[in-house]
């Protein structure tokens, strides 16, 4: 019990550190830039950020929210990542506890972070997180997830093909293009991770929340949606609610009723 509660603190704590490095990768991946150097600095002076100033949340607010150089403000984006991944390593662990899924849940979650927020900030899914996505999230799933081979095939293909379809009809029909390549490949990743039982829920959550989100975007702003969000971190988000409930929904709505 009390190793429980130790290893849930540890798990939390590193999970905000990876949120840091997740930052970077939001920051850096679609501009084409390494992620590993150089070390992070400051967006509006470009002077290095002192270790001390780069411990996750906490920096953030002894420095309240500003530089300690040029004092020119920081995004609270950062803290909030950093929080959300912190967050999600706590919930991860309580849900699929010291095995080897653990892990494997925790980097998918990861990426998904990663993809939402540069979908929302550039309307793109980089290829690269989704093309080495694919085989390397149906391997994790299949070693250590409890997916079968044959699940996550059906998964990747069930999944591009899907959306495939679905984005060549919708330009066919309405003459512009609704559904871009960067989610039909995401679509194929989560497919290879929690295999093509799992697409339905995925495509009717997002859509959903998608449809409401959309909604709102019309009754608020006057605008049309598809010009403002995009459709990526509403896939990401079915996938997450997916991975914690999705077996037991599958199983209430398949089980024999009395
Ligand atoms: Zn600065």
């Amino acid at each position: 019990m009390f190793s429980t509660v130790w290893l849930t603190v540890i798990f939390t704590l590193a999970g905000a550190a990876v949120g840091s490095f997740l930052n970077v990768c939001i920051g850096r991946i679609p501009e084409g830039l390494s992620i590993v150097t150089p070390p992070s600095h400051c967006p509006q002076c470009g002077h290095p950020i002192r270790f001390y100033d780069n411990i996750p949340i906490i920096s953030f607010l002894l420095l309240g929210g500003k530089c300690r150089d040029c004092r020119g403000r920081i995004s609270f984006r950062y803290p909030l990542i950093e929080l959300l991944t912190a967050v999600f390593a706590w919930l991860l662990f309580r849900r699929f506890g010291l095995t080897p899924a653990f892990p494997a849940v925790f980097v998918f979650v990861c990426t998904l972070i990663v993809i939402s927020f540069i979908d929302f900030d550039h309307q793109i899914i980089p290829h690269v997180l989704t093309l080495s996505g694919i085989p390397v999230f149906a391997v994790l799933a299949v070693l250590f997830a409890g997916l079968t081979v044959i699940d996550a095939f059906l998964g990747v293909m069930i999944g591009a093909g899907i959306l495939y379809f679905v984005a060549v009809y919708y330009e066919a029909l309405t003459g512009r293009e609704g559904m871009g390549g960067g989610d039909v490949n995401l679509l194929a990743m989560l497919g290879a991770f929690l295999g093509w039982k799992s697409l339905l829920f995925v495509l009717l959550v997002s859509s959903l929340l998608g449809a409401v989100v959309g909604l709102a975007f019309i009754l608020f702003k006057g605008k049309d949606m598809k010009y403002a969000v995009p459709f990526g971190p509403f896939l990401c988000i079915a996938a997450v609610v997916y991975l914690f409930f999705g077996g037991d929904l599958i199983a209430l709505f398949l089980s024999p009723r009395i």
